[in-house]
């Protein structure tokens, strides 16, 4: 058995994290402690996006973690990411999405699908944090459904006109580089859609000139790129959610991202990635209201003794460890996967729908254990269980994980010849022979 390493906390997997990551997990930790939990019951009420601390993040390097040092990122793996959004996740899911979004969404499809000259411009002011970044794939009429894509990208000259809206974007306001997707051949269904980087000054100039992050002057800056109304969500209150219009938006031939017709392909593949961040910001979540759970179970009294004492309340609380165990596996091994560059796809989804449908149960079990206090803004567990839900929501919903598995599950088993089902009389007998 490995040694316990300083600073180990109980639950930890060492299997998975080297002394490295927990460090960074740690320095996480401290900070978030300083940092997130005096401000994010506030940020969340005044649905105000954390500037200050998205400042700080980035210069942590927080904002380019994955991020090869050569392009202005950390240069270190996919887990230390994963351990860093979950252990923002713990204090608050507006800081841990500002990080997963900014990084999988925002930075990911240009490191891993532009080329030289785009890399060159774009990841460096990303992955620094020097700006936000942002993908925009959903629209009004295209959800689970990306296909459904209308936004249009109409040959101008050497570039491109984007007519069409985009919703639900997360940073649309605040940031100023975005990943988007747009039909270039209609006749083509997902194979005539592309995707193009795009440049928008942040709605907010005065606050990030004045915090010196979150604006650069010299981006190629698109006219008739907006960002459009901001959603009043339930949860991730923080962060900053809109609408994306481009109005006869005229893009350079030179900023779209691959080949005509690759963009539907690269944005789930993006997507792919992006859900093992969801899966650690749902752990980070469900880990988050245990621990405040455990701690009230153990402080708060009824009947002449420590309400954990009651097996109801420890059976939840026994329940919800093991799912945080599994949890943690299916999400640490789905990022190992990936950083080996073996397929992960069906990982990911396995451990996004397990993830958020634990941070989902979790929280509501914390409000529980916590009684009417759980219910009210004076302890966290009600943002974590509004923070949970959109987990079950965000970047393929759960229903859309299931078809994904499903399709994966499907073509292994069909594929394999070791699992050819027996003629059904000799399985019968197997199936009764003990
Ligand atoms: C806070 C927030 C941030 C977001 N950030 C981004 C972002 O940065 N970029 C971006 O592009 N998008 C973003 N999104 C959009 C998000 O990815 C979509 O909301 C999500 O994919 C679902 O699409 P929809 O809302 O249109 O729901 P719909 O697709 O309309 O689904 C409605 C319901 O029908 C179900 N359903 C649909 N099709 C099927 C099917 N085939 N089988 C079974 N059930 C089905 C769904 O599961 C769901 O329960 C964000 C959303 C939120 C809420």
């Amino acid at each position: 058995m490995s040694e316990a390493l300083p600073g180990q906390r109980a639950g930890t997997m060492d299997r998975y994290l080297s002394s490295e990551h927990i460090r960074l997990r740690d320095e996480v930790c401290a900070f978030a402690r300083e940092a997130i939990v005096p401000v994010a019951p506030h940020l969340d009420e005044a649905a105000e996006f954390l500037w200050d601390n998205a400042k700080s993040m980035a210069r942590r390097g927080w904002l380019g973690i994955p991020v090869p040092r050569e392009l202005g990122g950390m240069g270190l793996d996919t887990l230390s990411f994963i351990v860093v959004v979950e252990e923002l996740a713990k204090f608050d899911g507006s800081h841990a999405i500002t990080v997963a979004a900014h990084t999988t969404l925002g930075t990911s499809p240009i490191v891993s699908f532009g080329t030289e000259d785009q890399r060159r411009r774009f990841v460096p002011p990303l992955a620094s944090g020097e700006v936000l970044g942002g993908f925009g794939l959903t629209e009004p009429g295209a959800g689970s459904d990306a296909s459904g894509t209308r936004t249009r990208a109409v040959r101008d000259g050497d570039g491109y006109r984007l007519d069409g809206s985009k919703i639900f974007i997360t940073h649309a306001g605040v940031g100023e580089i975005f990943t988007v997707t747009a039909v270039t051949d209609p006749d083509q269904g997902t194979h005539g859609i592309s995707s193009f980087v795009v440049c928008k000054p942040t709605v907010d100039l005065a606050r990030a000139k004045e915090l010196g992050f979150g604006h650069k002057d010299d981006l190629p800056f698109t006219e008739g790129v907006r960002a459009g109304r901001k959603e009043d969500k339930m949860g991730w209150r923080a962060s900053d959610t809109r609408e994306l219009h481009f109005e006869g938006a005229r893009v350079p031939a030179e900023q779209r991202l691959g080949e005509e017709g690759q963009g539907f392909v690269n944005f789930m593949r993006t997507l792919d990635a992006g859900r093992i961040g969801i899966a650690a910001l749902s752990l980070g979540l469900a880990e988050g209201a245990f621990e405040a759970a455990v701690r009230y179970a153990h402080e708060r009294r009824q009947f002449d003794r420590p309400i954990w004492d009651f097996q109801q309340i420890q059976f939840k609380l026994a329940d919800i460890a093991t799912d945080i165990e599994a949890g943690r596996h299916l999400t640490y091994h789905a990022a190992w996967l990936k950083e080996r560059g073996e397929p992960f796809s069906k990982q990911a989804a396995m451990a996004k729908l397990f993830c958020s449908e634990l941070a989902m149960r979790a929280t509501l079990d914390a409000i529980q254990v916590l009684g009417g206090v759980g219910y009210t803004s004076e302890y966290e567990v009600e943002r974590m269980m509004r923070a949970a839900k959109v987990c079950e929501i965000g970047e393929g919903t759960n229903e859309i994980q299931r078809l994904v598995i499903g399709r994966h599950v499907l073509a292994e088993v069909l594929a394999d010849p070791a699992l050819d089902s027996p003629p059904r009389s000799s399985r019968t007998t197997e199936a009764y022979s003990y």
